[in-house]
């Protein structure tokens, strides 16, 4: 367990980490946070967590491929209505296969309502349902949700979002789901190509990597000593793309204290 983001602690020790967490019986820290203040195994650990959106697409086995060759763990947010073909189920499975290196997880069965997210988010059990159908139809292993257009977070220590994912995210919470937003993304240069998914990354590889290093010293993000970040596969279809991404890694890989992990491990 690793020590959380300043004035989350309080929340956190009152919450789900009492459970997972031998409390010390001193001022209230955790074994681990005590261990951390000592300068134990662990101390100065840094989670990275890289989870790539909207599989199966353009790009899903080129990222899948870049991970399993680096040997670095990923989560896959998966979309069932972008399997159009056998290819499209088989790089899921690959993905599913793959664990505990690479995760599978849930973004919905039709991406909110094929990008409808007002809609979406305006008929709570509608969209839990199209959750729910994509669960039904990849069993995933774990009980974890990236929403659809929703820089969103559920667990046992916090619930937060924008107000129109309210009713979401309190029905997903009741259910026992987490829900994983994000630190920093990864995207286009040109927020048109997007949708398409072609064209230049916003940023290479070595200021994405300046940006989470720095992140992470400054305590920038949700959870102190860990960043989520986001991309999507499509946009790494390119070979420049893939080799921005095999280059990313590599350069975060020069840090010892940098851990790539699968979002099943954030602390929550
Ligand atoms: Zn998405």
């Amino acid at each position: 367990m690793r020590r959380r983001a300043q004035g989350r602690d309080a929340l956190g020790r009152q919450g789900g980490l009492m459970g997972r967490d031998a409390m010390t019986g001193q001022s209230g820290l955790t074994v681990s946070d005590t261990m951390m203040q000592r300068g134990g195994a662990g101390a100065d650990k840094r989670y990275i967590y890289l989870t790539w959106d909207d599989a199966p697409q353009r790009g899903t086995m080129s990222c899948a491929e870049v991970f399993i060759r680096h040997q670095v763990k990923a989560t896959f947010f998966a979309v069932g209505m972008n399997i159009h073909n056998t290819e499209g189920r088989e790089a899921l499975d690959t993905i599913a296969s793959a664990y505990p290196q690479l995760l599978l997880c849930n973004h919905g069965w039709s991406h909110g309502f094929h990008d409808h997210y007002k809609t979406y988010y305006s008929l709570p059990d509608s969209a839990i349902g199209d959750l729910m159908q994509n669960d039904s139809c990849f069993h995933f292993r774990q009980k974890i949700v990236r929403l659809p257009g929703s820089n969103s977070w559920v667990s046992n220590l916090e619930n937060k979002g924008p107000q129109s994912t309210e009713p979401v995210r309190e029905g997903l919470s009741r259910m026992g789901y987490r829900v994983i937003g994000w630190d920093v993304e990864w995207g286009l240069r040109d927020r048109n190509d997007r949708g398409r998914g072609a064209g230049p990354l916003d940023r290479g590889a070595e200021q994405l990597a300046r940006e989470v290093e720095r992140d992470l010293d400054q305590g920038k993000t949700n959870v102190a000593h860990s960043i989520v970040i986001l991309s999507h596969d499509r946009f790494f279809s390119g070979a420049a793309a893939v080799d921005s991404l095999a280059q990313f890694i590599a350069i975060l890989r020069q840090d010892p204290r940098n851990v790539f992990e699968t979002i099943d491990h954030y602390p929550m």
